[in-house]
């Protein structure tokens, strides 16, 4: 079968740039897609202080680095979402937004997406004031009182961020203890951030902008008004899994794809790494899992490969 690409790595994340970077490196003609203009949610990361061999780097840096690196060795196809792929005798149909690629495996790393609150006025406030991302938009809300909702190394890292930035920070968190290290909890109540325990969002509310949050009490059941600026919504990610529901890829019970150490997937010729495989959301774990699905999917292709 002839191939537009031998191998499409579809997301530009973290696990999408080291598996075009490995996939490229072992001698396949490769293509990125990327919905956006790649990074992933690392592009999110304010600091990342545990990637080897920086000891602190901007996750944006740490991304453009990485994307330098992979376009030595892969064709990339930003603003080109994938929208289907189809199984063929001997390769895959890659149909895009754009066209369709015929290419001999495929590499998923779409990555997750932030979870959604669910709550009256979260979708309306959009942009308005309720937020997903402080490092994005935390600086819209300097020195303004606003609420972060979660209880995760996410949120509390969220929090130290906008508190640093001059806010007036409440961490709303749905339990009476955090999931997120002790250390960032000590960190945050140092730098004065404020907790409000087991209690979580009722609605978000305001006219043109948030105005303030309505709180439950999870333990008494009483609700109160919190009045703020902004909602930074920091309660976990879930898999962007859409094309591997439509490829009837084995899923966990969490929407992750279940891969074997080599990134392979239930489907002969689809591979998977990175976030839509686990909730680990390491930038090293990542990498790791893009490599080894690309060094995987070279046997595929007909190359040779020791895995
Ligand atoms: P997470 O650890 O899954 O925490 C999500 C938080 O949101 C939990 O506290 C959870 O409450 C709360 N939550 C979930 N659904 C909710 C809902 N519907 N309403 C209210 N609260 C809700 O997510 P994360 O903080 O994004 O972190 C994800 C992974 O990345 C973790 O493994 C984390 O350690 C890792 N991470 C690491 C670093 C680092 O510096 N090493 C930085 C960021 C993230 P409960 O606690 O009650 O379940």
């Amino acid at each position: 079968m002839k191939y537009d690409y031998e191998i499409a790595v579809i997301g530009a994340g973290a696990a999408g740039y080291a598996a075009a970077i490995y996939a490229g490196r072992s001698g396949a003609s490769v293509v990125v897609f990327d919905k956006g203009m790649g990074g992933g949610l690392t592009m999110e990361a304010p600091k990342v202080e545990n990637y080897p061999g920086f000891k602190s780097i901007g996750g944006v840096e740490l991304m453009e680095k990485m994307k330098e690196h992979a376009m030595e060795y892969a064709e990339m196809k930003f603003g080109e979402e994938v929208k289907e792929l189809k199984l063929l005798n001997g390769g895959v149909e890659v149909i895009t937004s754009r066209q369709k690629y015929v290419v001999g495996a495929a590499i998923l790393c779409t990555g997750s997406e932030h979870r959604k609150l669910n709550v009256k006025g979260e979708k309306e406030f959009a942009g308005r004031g309720v937020s997903y991302c402080a490092t994005c938009d935390g600086f819209f809300f300097k020195g303004k009182k606003v609420a972060v909702v979660g209880g995760g190394n996410s949120a509390v890292i969220e929090a130290i961020y906008l508190r640093q930035i001059g806010c007036d920070v409440f961490v709303i968190h749905r339990r009476d203890e955090l999931r997120a290290e002790k250390a960032l909890e000590e960190e945050a109540k140092e730098k004065g951030v404020k907790f409000i325990w087991n209690s979580v969002v009722e609605e978000i509310f305001g006219k043109e902008m948030v105005e303030g949050i309505k709180i439950r009490d999870v333990k008494s059941d009483k609700e109160k008004i919190l009045e703020v600026s902004g909602v930074f919504i920091s309660i976990g990610e879930e898999p962007q899994n859409g094309l591997a529901k439509q490829l009837g890829l084995k899923l966990d019970e969490n929407g992750y794809i279940i891969v074997d150490e080599m990134g392979r997937t239930n489907v002969e010729r689809i591979f998977a790494a990175g976030d839509v495989t686990d909730g680990v959301r390491q930038i090293i774990t990542a990498c790791a899992g893009g490599a080894k699905a690309a060094l995987a999917a070279m046997k595929a292709i007909g190359k040779r490969s020791p895995f």
